[in-house]
Protein backbone atom coordinates (compact mmCIF):
# COMPACT_ATOMS: atom_id res chain seq x y z
CA UNK A 1 0.00 0.00 0.00
CA UNK A 2 1.28 3.29 -0.82
CA UNK A 3 -0.40 4.61 2.53
CA UNK A 4 -1.47 7.92 0.76
CA UNK A 5 -4.66 8.07 3.28
CA UNK A 6 -7.39 9.93 1.57
CA UNK A 7 -10.16 12.24 3.15
CA UNK A 8 -12.12 9.59 3.85
CA UNK A 9 -12.03 7.59 6.85
CA UNK A 10 -10.25 4.09 5.68
CA UNK A 11 -9.91 4.92 1.98
CA UNK A 12 -6.55 4.60 0.77
CA UNK A 13 -4.68 4.36 -2.81
CA UNK A 14 -3.66 0.44 -2.94
CA UNK A 15 -1.76 0.55 -6.32
CA UNK A 16 -1.31 3.75 -7.93
CA UNK A 17 -4.65 5.07 -9.46
CA UNK A 18 -6.37 2.55 -7.47
CA UNK A 19 -8.59 3.30 -4.43
CA UNK A 20 -9.93 1.12 -1.82
CA UNK A 21 -12.10 1.44 1.60
CA UNK A 22 -14.43 -0.18 3.74
CA UNK A 23 -17.24 1.44 5.26
CA UNK A 24 -18.50 0.99 8.37
CA UNK A 25 -21.59 0.77 10.72
CA UNK A 26 -22.14 4.68 10.21
CA UNK A 27 -22.41 4.66 6.66
CA UNK A 28 -25.70 2.20 7.21
CA UNK A 29 -26.34 -1.02 6.30
CA UNK A 30 -25.73 -1.33 2.36
CA UNK A 31 -27.13 -5.02 1.67
CA UNK A 32 -31.27 -5.52 0.77
CA UNK A 33 -30.94 -9.73 2.12
CA UNK A 34 -31.05 -8.59 5.74
CA UNK A 35 -34.55 -7.54 6.59
CA UNK A 36 -33.37 -3.61 5.99
CA UNK A 37 -36.17 -1.35 4.17
CA UNK A 38 -35.16 -1.65 0.63
CA UNK A 39 -35.66 1.79 -0.10
CA UNK A 40 -33.34 2.96 2.63
CA UNK A 41 -30.08 0.50 1.52
CA UNK A 42 -31.14 1.73 -2.43
CA UNK A 43 -30.23 5.16 -0.60
CA UNK A 44 -27.60 4.45 1.39
CA UNK A 45 -25.55 2.77 -1.89
CA UNK A 46 -26.55 6.31 -3.71
CA UNK A 47 -25.58 8.05 -1.81
CA UNK A 48 -22.20 6.62 -1.39
CA UNK A 49 -21.94 6.14 -4.94
CA UNK A 50 -21.87 10.08 -4.96
CA UNK A 51 -19.60 10.46 -2.21
CA UNK A 52 -17.43 8.12 -3.66
CA UNK A 53 -17.93 10.48 -7.07
CA UNK A 54 -16.83 13.72 -5.64
CA UNK A 55 -13.76 11.61 -3.55
CA UNK A 56 -11.81 10.15 -6.42
CA UNK A 57 -13.32 12.47 -9.34
CA UNK A 58 -14.67 9.83 -11.45
CA UNK A 59 -18.49 8.15 -11.80
CA UNK A 60 -18.56 6.02 -9.46
CA UNK A 61 -21.65 3.18 -9.76
CA UNK A 62 -20.13 0.23 -7.18
CA UNK A 63 -21.25 -2.91 -8.66
CA UNK A 64 -21.98 -5.64 -5.76
CA UNK A 65 -23.08 -9.40 -6.15
CA UNK A 66 -25.51 -11.56 -4.55
CA UNK A 67 -22.96 -13.38 -1.98
CA UNK A 68 -23.28 -17.41 -1.76
CA UNK A 69 -20.20 -18.50 -0.01
CA UNK A 70 -19.25 -20.11 -3.04
CA UNK A 71 -15.80 -19.28 -5.43
CA UNK A 72 -17.60 -18.10 -8.61
CA UNK A 73 -15.84 -14.95 -9.88
CA UNK A 74 -18.14 -12.75 -12.35
CA UNK A 75 -16.19 -9.84 -14.47
CA UNK A 76 -17.75 -6.70 -14.68
CA UNK A 77 -18.58 -4.35 -17.75
CA UNK A 78 -17.95 -0.73 -17.66
CA UNK A 79 -21.92 0.00 -18.92
CA UNK A 80 -23.91 1.71 -16.37
CA UNK A 81 -27.10 -0.03 -15.60
CA UNK A 82 -30.12 1.41 -16.58
CA UNK A 83 -32.55 2.38 -13.97
CA UNK A 84 -35.45 0.28 -14.65
CA UNK A 85 -33.25 -2.73 -13.36
CA UNK A 86 -33.80 -3.60 -10.10
CA UNK A 87 -30.31 -3.65 -7.81
CA UNK A 88 -31.62 -5.88 -5.65
CA UNK A 89 -32.05 -8.79 -7.94
CA UNK A 90 -30.13 -8.16 -10.84
CA UNK A 91 -26.66 -8.52 -9.76
CA UNK A 92 -24.36 -11.48 -10.58
CA UNK A 93 -24.30 -14.66 -8.28
CA UNK A 94 -20.82 -14.85 -7.29
CA UNK A 95 -18.12 -14.57 -4.03
CA UNK A 96 -15.69 -12.46 -6.02
CA UNK A 97 -16.13 -9.78 -9.26
CA UNK A 98 -13.11 -8.82 -11.46
CA UNK A 99 -12.89 -5.53 -13.77
CA UNK A 100 -10.60 -4.74 -15.94
CA UNK A 101 -9.53 -1.65 -18.46
CA UNK A 102 -10.93 1.94 -17.29
CA UNK A 103 -14.10 2.25 -18.05
CA UNK A 104 -15.11 -0.94 -16.24
CA UNK A 105 -12.56 -0.92 -13.11
CA UNK A 106 -13.49 3.03 -13.06
CA UNK A 107 -17.10 2.21 -11.74
CA UNK A 108 -15.72 0.41 -8.90
CA UNK A 109 -16.50 -3.16 -7.23
CA UNK A 110 -17.99 -3.77 -3.64
CA UNK A 111 -18.02 -6.48 -1.62
CA UNK A 112 -20.58 -6.86 1.38
CA UNK A 113 -19.49 -8.65 5.05
CA UNK A 114 -20.48 -8.66 8.19
CA UNK A 115 -17.29 -11.15 9.94
CA UNK A 116 -16.15 -12.74 6.77
CA UNK A 117 -12.79 -10.96 5.37
CA UNK A 118 -13.67 -8.47 2.45
CA UNK A 119 -10.39 -8.94 0.27
CA UNK A 120 -9.88 -5.87 -2.27
CA UNK A 121 -7.38 -5.88 -4.67
CA UNK A 122 -5.59 -3.93 -7.59
CA UNK A 123 -2.67 -4.19 -10.25
CA UNK A 124 -2.17 -3.11 -14.13
CA UNK A 125 -1.52 -4.49 -16.72
CA UNK A 126 1.45 -4.26 -18.99
CA UNK A 127 -0.15 -1.37 -20.55
CA UNK A 128 -0.74 0.22 -17.84
CA UNK A 129 -4.81 -0.82 -17.02
CA UNK A 130 -5.90 -1.20 -13.91
CA UNK A 131 -7.19 -4.81 -12.85
CA UNK A 132 -9.41 -4.10 -9.85
CA UNK A 133 -11.18 -7.17 -7.78
CA UNK A 134 -13.22 -8.10 -4.76
CA UNK A 135 -13.79 -11.15 -2.81
CA UNK A 136 -15.94 -12.43 0.33
CA UNK A 137 -14.14 -15.16 2.05
CA UNK A 138 -15.60 -17.01 4.60
CA UNK A 139 -14.99 -20.06 6.31
CA UNK A 140 -16.46 -21.54 3.09
CA UNK A 141 -14.48 -18.91 1.00
CA UNK A 142 -11.30 -19.86 2.61
CA UNK A 143 -11.74 -23.65 2.04
CA UNK A 144 -12.75 -22.73 -1.66
CA UNK A 145 -9.51 -20.69 -2.13
CA UNK A 146 -11.97 -18.14 -3.57
CA UNK A 147 -8.94 -15.60 -3.29
CA UNK A 148 -6.64 -18.01 -5.77
CA UNK A 149 -9.78 -18.12 -8.19
CA UNK A 150 -10.30 -13.93 -8.28
CA UNK A 151 -6.67 -13.80 -8.81
CA UNK A 152 -5.90 -16.28 -11.42
CA UNK A 153 -8.86 -14.29 -13.43
CA UNK A 154 -7.00 -11.22 -12.56
CA UNK A 155 -3.99 -12.42 -13.92
CA UNK A 156 -5.70 -13.57 -17.27
CA UNK A 157 -6.88 -10.05 -17.88
CA UNK A 158 -3.11 -9.41 -17.43
CA UNK A 159 -2.71 -7.84 -14.10
CA UNK A 160 0.97 -7.82 -12.33
CA UNK A 161 1.53 -6.40 -9.52
CA UNK A 162 -1.64 -7.15 -7.50
CA UNK A 163 -2.24 -5.28 -4.23
CA UNK A 164 -4.27 -6.69 -1.73
CA UNK A 165 -6.23 -5.14 1.68
CA UNK A 166 -8.06 -7.40 3.90
CA UNK A 167 -10.85 -5.60 6.08
CA UNK A 168 -12.73 -5.59 9.24
CA UNK A 169 -13.62 -9.17 10.38
CA UNK A 170 -14.05 -11.66 12.98
CA UNK A 171 -10.32 -12.38 14.19
CA UNK A 172 -8.84 -15.69 15.58
CA UNK A 173 -9.40 -15.12 19.20
CA UNK A 174 -13.16 -14.60 18.23
CA UNK A 175 -14.52 -16.65 16.32
CA UNK A 176 -15.50 -20.32 17.85
CA UNK A 177 -16.13 -23.07 15.86
CA UNK A 178 -16.46 -27.05 16.45
CA UNK A 179 -13.11 -28.89 17.21
CA UNK A 180 -13.77 -31.00 14.01
CA UNK A 181 -14.46 -28.15 11.88
CA UNK A 182 -10.91 -26.48 12.89
CA UNK A 183 -9.91 -29.93 12.42
CA UNK A 184 -10.78 -29.91 8.58
CA UNK A 185 -10.26 -26.64 7.69
CA UNK A 186 -6.71 -26.63 9.58
CA UNK A 187 -5.81 -29.47 7.16
CA UNK A 188 -6.24 -27.77 4.31
CA UNK A 189 -5.13 -24.43 5.40
CA UNK A 190 -2.96 -24.59 8.42
CA UNK A 191 -2.79 -20.79 9.35
CA UNK A 192 -6.60 -21.28 9.93
CA UNK A 193 -6.53 -23.23 12.70
CA UNK A 194 -6.99 -21.17 15.93
CA UNK A 195 -7.83 -20.59 19.39
CA UNK A 196 -10.33 -18.35 21.09
CA UNK A 197 -9.35 -16.22 24.13
CA UNK A 198 -11.17 -18.08 25.88
CA UNK A 199 -9.43 -21.21 25.04
CA UNK A 200 -11.67 -23.11 22.91
CA UNK A 201 -11.36 -24.23 19.06
CA UNK A 202 -11.25 -21.34 16.52
CA UNK A 203 -10.45 -19.96 12.70
CA UNK A 204 -8.70 -17.26 11.74
CA UNK A 205 -9.96 -16.17 8.71
CA UNK A 206 -7.52 -13.12 8.08
CA UNK A 207 -4.25 -15.60 8.71
CA UNK A 208 -6.00 -17.83 6.14
CA UNK A 209 -6.25 -15.48 3.48
CA UNK A 210 -3.17 -14.01 3.95
CA UNK A 211 -1.45 -17.07 4.32
CA UNK A 212 -3.40 -17.66 0.71
CA UNK A 213 -2.31 -14.98 -0.79
CA UNK A 214 1.38 -14.84 -0.15
CA UNK A 215 0.89 -18.31 -1.79
CA UNK A 216 0.29 -16.36 -4.82
CA UNK A 217 2.85 -14.41 -4.30
CA UNK A 218 0.72 -10.99 -2.96
CA UNK A 219 1.03 -9.11 0.00
CA UNK A 220 -1.94 -8.36 2.00
CA UNK A 221 -2.51 -5.44 4.33
CA UNK A 222 -5.14 -5.96 7.12
CA UNK A 223 -7.33 -6.22 8.57
CA UNK A 224 -7.16 -3.72 11.04
CA UNK A 225 -10.12 -4.22 13.60
CA UNK A 226 -11.77 -7.08 14.60
CA UNK A 227 -15.93 -6.97 13.66
CA UNK A 228 -16.98 -8.72 17.12
CA UNK A 229 -14.73 -6.90 19.04
CA UNK A 230 -15.21 -3.33 17.19
CA UNK A 231 -18.67 -2.42 17.38
CA UNK A 232 -18.10 0.57 14.26
CA UNK A 233 -18.62 -2.56 12.08
CA UNK A 234 -21.54 -4.73 11.58
CA UNK A 235 -20.94 -8.41 13.04
CA UNK A 236 -23.58 -10.94 12.28
CA UNK A 237 -22.54 -13.05 15.05
CA UNK A 238 -22.76 -9.98 17.41
CA UNK A 239 -26.21 -9.33 15.91
CA UNK A 240 -27.38 -12.83 16.63
CA UNK A 241 -25.97 -13.07 19.87
CA UNK A 242 -27.77 -9.42 21.11
CA UNK A 243 -29.24 -6.50 20.17
CA UNK A 244 -27.21 -5.20 18.10
CA UNK A 245 -29.13 -4.32 14.03
CA UNK A 246 -28.41 -6.58 11.61
CA UNK A 247 -26.23 -5.10 8.78
CA UNK A 248 -23.84 -5.58 5.99
CA UNK A 249 -20.64 -2.87 5.41
CA UNK A 250 -18.63 -3.24 2.19
CA UNK A 251 -15.52 -2.90 0.98
CA UNK A 252 -14.74 -1.46 -2.41
CA UNK A 253 -12.24 -0.51 -4.95
CA UNK A 254 -12.22 1.60 -7.70
CA UNK A 255 -9.74 2.98 -10.55
CA UNK A 256 -9.41 6.64 -10.12
CA UNK A 257 -6.02 7.87 -11.88
CA UNK A 258 -6.91 11.50 -11.09
CA UNK A 259 -8.09 11.39 -7.52
CA UNK A 260 -6.18 13.85 -5.19
CA UNK A 261 -6.61 13.25 -1.63
CA UNK A 262 -8.11 15.77 0.99
CA UNK A 263 -9.42 15.24 4.53
CA UNK A 264 -12.98 14.04 5.47
CA UNK A 265 -13.44 11.70 8.20
CA UNK A 266 -17.31 11.04 7.96
CA UNK A 267 -17.76 8.45 5.04
CA UNK A 268 -21.08 8.01 4.13
CA UNK A 269 -22.22 11.22 6.36
CA UNK A 270 -25.15 12.17 3.37
CA UNK A 271 -26.37 8.59 4.81
CA UNK A 272 -30.63 10.03 4.45
CA UNK A 273 -31.87 7.36 7.02
CA UNK A 274 -28.75 6.12 9.72
CA UNK A 275 -28.43 3.02 10.63
CA UNK A 276 -32.09 1.64 10.05
CA UNK A 277 -34.75 4.54 9.77
CA UNK A 278 -37.73 3.19 11.36
ZN1 LIG B 1 -11.88 -10.70 17.74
Amino acid sequence: MNGQVARMRNVAQISPGIWAGFTDAATGNLAFHVGDEAAAVAARRTALNHELAALLGTDVNLAYMNQVHGSTVAHVGGGHRPARINPAVDVPTADALVAAGGPAAGRGLAVMVADCVPVVLGGHSSLGEPVVAVAHAGRQGVELNVVAAVVAQMRAAGARNIAAQLGPSVCGGCYEVPAALRRSVGARVPEAFATTSWGTPALDLPAAVTAQLAQLGIGAVGPQACTMEDPRWFSHRRSQRGAWPEGRFIGFVAAAPHARPIRQDNLGSTDPGGLFPS
